[in-house]
């Protein structure tokens, strides 16, 4: 038999850990191609993207309303908690389609909304220019 066949325990392996650590700092700046989880339609740049990535919005007395819990009874419309893609849904009047309602619709609430979260993610990384 020979001598290293049997190793002594008294040395702690130590499994890479650093390679752990690694490929937790993977920036999520642009969608991946694969989309795990359930995949929604963005209304303002049509773009697919995991319903983690978007937000939901519901109407209620004819104002958009945010649904970030996405508890809200009713039907729902999905996009990115973008200024660009919230502008492009209101011009090509992507609410009222979506959410089945006839008629304007108020943004207000859903604009204050997603600008709070714009300062909120703006804070943690880099201003995205237009
Ligand atoms: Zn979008």
């Amino acid at each position: 038999m020979p001598r290293w066949s049997r190793r002594p325990d008294r040395y702690p392996v130590r499994q890479s850990e650093s390679e752990g650590i690694e490929s937790l700092v993977v920036r999520r700046r642009e969608p991946e191609p694969l989309i795990t989880g359930p995949v929604r339609t963005c209304v303002g740049c049509r773009a697919k993207a995991s319903d983690s990535e978007l937000l939901r919005a519901v109407v209620r007395d004819e104002t958009v309303v945010p649904d970030p819990r996405r508890r809200l009874a009713g039907r729902g419309a999905w996009m990115h908690p973008d200024p660009a893609c919230l502008r492009a849904a209101e011009r090509r009047r992507a609410f009222p389609r979506a959410l089945r309602v006839q008629g304007a619709l108020d943004l207000a609430v859903l604009t204050a909304h997603i600008e709070s979260v714009q300062l909120g993610s703006n804070a943690a990384g880099t201003p995205r220019g237009e």
